[in-house]
């Protein structure tokens, strides 16, 4: 049986269509899976009741389960989520001081590129997520816990490696017909595919962009991130400034300071001049611990480099450690028992 969340409304009309279901009754079916969130035909209550049973007989509404729920002491929530194919996926829904009720999506299960310094790289990988398993994530919390107001595809998993699927998932939670999710109000992360960068630019929306440097230096980058051996730099810093003129929106990037790795002074000057005349606001995320020999930047090194790109008219922001009490922190989604 077809799983009807691997619909968009375009084609559940096309498939109304060819089992003789008038095509406004997609539209209904499709507001009360996307929007009012009701996962149930039997409770689709403008629907008639034949038409209810013709659904329930031709089609499964097939969304990943939530299997465990950990809740932080600063009140981060990670979610367990199992998949059909018996395989687990976590997300995470973060409670910030401003107001910010942000949840983070995994795109993959597990991730092939094994940054040294992130517990779900080292978990190896297993597949894609289908577009349906990454709204699933969004709906299941969301009907849960009210009131989310961004999305962060920042879990499991490279986003740009699952390109196809992100963007339908995308253009799901942003139709009128669904969530309507603001656009801004969603971001994506990605380690730097330089050929992804450049058709994200292009697609139109307002979409916001991450890019994970952890370091401006490519010895220290290859060494962090082993996708660097193949993608020198330069070529990411071309496609950051061709998504730059093309959409004229700001790009965060994204930079984990780990201690005596890149956190030197000599980093410290790489970073600047790879910043130099980008519109950029880096990001700099406390280094949580995966269990190996890395160790978070000392506050005063922290607070240097965050002096000097303020002085260097560089936008610049401390992410907060969340979570970190129940593995939910960056780079520690990896599913180990707790
Ligand atoms: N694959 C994408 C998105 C998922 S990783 C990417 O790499 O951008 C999500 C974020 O977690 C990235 O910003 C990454 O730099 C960060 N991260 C990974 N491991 C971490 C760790 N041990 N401590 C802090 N942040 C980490
Ligand atoms: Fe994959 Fe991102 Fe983790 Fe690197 S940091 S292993 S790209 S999930």
């Amino acid at each position: 049986m077809q799983n009807i969340f691997d619909y968009d409304l375009k084609s559940l009309c096309s498939r109304f269509a060819e089992l003789n279901i008038p095509k406004f009754r997609a539209k209904q079916v499709f507001l009360w899976l996307h929007k009012k969130l009701v996962f149930d035909f039997s409770l689709m209550s403008d629907l008639p009741l034949e038409l209810r049973e013709v659904l329930s007989q031709n089609f499964a509404i097939g969304l990943p389960r939530i299997i465990k729920t950990f809740k932080s002491k600063d009140k981060t929530i990670k979610f367990l989520f199992g998949l059909s194919d018996g395989t687990r996926i976590e997300s995470v829904l973060l409670k910030s001081s401003d107001g910010r009720f942000t949840i983070c999506v995994s795109t993959q299960v597990g991730c092939p590129l094994a940054c040294a310094f992130c517990a779900t790289g080292q978990s190896g990988f297993k597949r894609n997520l289908t577009a349906s398993e990454i709204i699933g994530q969004v709906y299941l919390i969301t009907k849960n816990f009210p009131g989310v107001t961004n999305i962060v595809y920042m879990g499991m998993g490279e986003p740009f490696l699952n390109y196809a699927n992100v963007v339908k998932s995308i253009n799901v939670l942003i139709s009128k017909e669904g969530l309507n999710f603001g656009q801004r109000k969603i971001s994506i992360s990605t380690s730097g595919i330089p050929e992804k960068i450049r058709i994200f630019a292009a697609e139109d929306w307002q979409v916001r962009l991450a890019v994970s440097l952890n370091s401006a230096d490519e010895r220290i980058r290859s060494r962090l991130m082993p996708i660097n051996k193949k993608i020198p730099l330069s070529r990411i810093k071309d496609a950051i400034k061709y998504y730059i003129s093309r959409t004229g929106r700001r790009v965060t990037l994204e930079y984990i300071m780990i201690k005596d790795v890149n956190d030197t002074p000599d980093a410290l000057v790489s970073l600047l001049d790879f910043c130099q005349g980008l519109l950029v606001n880096v990001n700099l995320i406390p280094f949580n611990s995966i269990g190996g020999s890395f160790k978070a930047s000392e506050i005063k090194t922290v607070n240097l480099f965050l002096r000097t790109l303020i002085n260097n008219k560089i936008n610049v922001n401390l992410r907060n450690r969340r979570g970190e009490d129940i593995q939910a922190a960056c780079g520690q989604l990896a599913f180990k028992p707790l």
